[in-house]
């Protein structure tokens, strides 16, 4: 029996964690609960999961949630979601925060002896190097939930059994990737636009890229993925949970979704992690690894499917993708300027501010004014952060008055 904080309830993934807990009763018990506002859902999620305590960022959708249930213990703000990952008596807390509000929770629940199961890949991206060591110093896991990530991680468990699960998962500071690992393929649904190259990124509406064909997620990542910047901020990630180079990360596309990622080995030996497209199996895999339990999601079935195909991505075009390579290349606060970034455009793009092609004309801008500067330390990192917010807002203004 494992023991979560779920950081995130609300959200797509906050909401697939819960179906996985509630069909691994004996596995998994939910013991706290945050989300950024969604008050009256996050309730109901508290009561069907017996949980007492919860945290809500917004401070005014906690006093509506002390209203509803007055049972409950709710601690409200930013730093209440931190407490929360702090104080509660969890294995793991399973991280599913929207972009950099993942942070700092992140941080906290690892200082207070918990594993981090992460769904909140912006966190790596900002402040990869910073959350590695504290991992390290902290001796806890950090397991990937994103679903390539997992796929890599299960690729990886083949190398030498419980040891390199450990490795993979962090807890050993060794050079375990780069001598066992020649490369790592990334594959990505290419989001709506892909397979239509005569779509005209000017004139693209939030519901066209909202419209994604394989994965029912969150708005942030649907957007990325539509723009495949994800698959840049997952280049990064990978970069730092699995201690590979960056130019060892590769990108392909695969609209079916199925292949989930791929591990070349040092003997050009190539393992893949296939299920279908439902964030529910890396969910699962991380709360109940090493072990795997029986469970009724749905079958693979290949033959329903008809084939498989694969395509490298077009860098040209989607330009984000090349911008998070170029900003992990640099280093230093480069990646969470680009995480800021962003973070900023999108949020722009569905308030109907900014075209769709603004959003990386946005991030290549902020990006190009940005002096790299170390990014050992959590000021830095939050430093970059607030610039890149200050200047993409300045490079949004000028957009939308043109
Ligand atoms: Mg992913």
């Amino acid at each position: 029996m494992k023991s979560i904080v779920l950081l995130g309830s609300t959200g797509s993934i906050g909401e697939s964690a819960l179906r996985v807990a509630a069909a691994l009763p004996g596995c998994v018990r939910v013991t706290g609960l945050a989300a950024r506002s969604n008050a009256a859902r996050l309730v109901a999620q508290a009561r069907e999961f017996g949980v007492r305590r919860v945290a809500l960022a917004d401070p005014v959708a906690a006093i509506t949630a002390r209203r509803l249930a007055p049972e409950l213990d709710v601690i409200d703000g930013e730093a209440g979601v931190e407490e929360l990952a702090r104080t509660a008596e969890a294995d793991i807390a399973l991280c599913a925060l929207v972009g950099m509000a993942g942070l700092r929770p992140t941080l906290a629940a690892m200082e207070s002896g918990k594993d981090v199961a992460l769904a909140t890949k912006e966190v790596l991206v900002a402040a990869g190097a910073l959350v590695m060591r504290r991992r390290e110093a902290c001796g806890v896991r950090l397991l990937p939930i994103d679903s390539e990530h997992s796929a890599v991680f299960q690729c990886l468990q083949s190398v030498s059994g419980e040891a390199a699960c450990v490795r993979a998962a962090g807890a050993d500071p060794s050079r375990f990737a780069e001598t066992r690992v020649r490369r790592l393929v990334l594959t990505a649904s290419g989001g709506p636009f892909a397979a239509s190259p005569e779509i005209d990124f000017d004139r693209v509406t939030v519901a066209d890229a909202l419209n994604h064909p394989r994965w029912r997620m969150g708005r942030k990542v649907t957007i990325d993925s539509a723009t495949m910047m994800n698959k840049g901020l997952e280049v990064i990630e990978a970069h730092w949970l699995f201690n590979i180079p960056v130019d060892r990360v590769e990108v392909l596309v695969h609209p079916q979704s199925i292949v989930h990622s791929l591990v070349e080995f040092a003997d050009r030996s190539v393992l893949a992690q296939l299920s279908p497209p439902d964030m529910r199996f890396a969910i699962q895999y991380a709360l109940t690894w090493p072990d795997r339990v029986a469970t009724d999601l749905p079958e693979l079935d290949l033959t329903a499917l008809g084939g498989l195909t694969f395509h490298g991505p077009d860098e040209n075009r989607f330009r984000c993708l090349a911008l998070a390579r170029q900003a992990a290349l640099r280093g230093g606060t480069c990646p969470a300027v680009l995480n800021g970034a962003n973070e900023v455009a999108v949020a722009a793009f569905l308030e109907g501010r900014i075209s769709f092609s603004g959003i990386a004309r946005t991030v290549e801008e902020v990006l190009g004014r940005h002096d790299a500067a170390p990014d050992d330390t959590l000021d830095a990192v939050l430093a970059a952060d607030a610039w890149a917010r200050r200047e993409s807002a300045g490079v949004i203004a000028a957009m939308t008055e043109q």
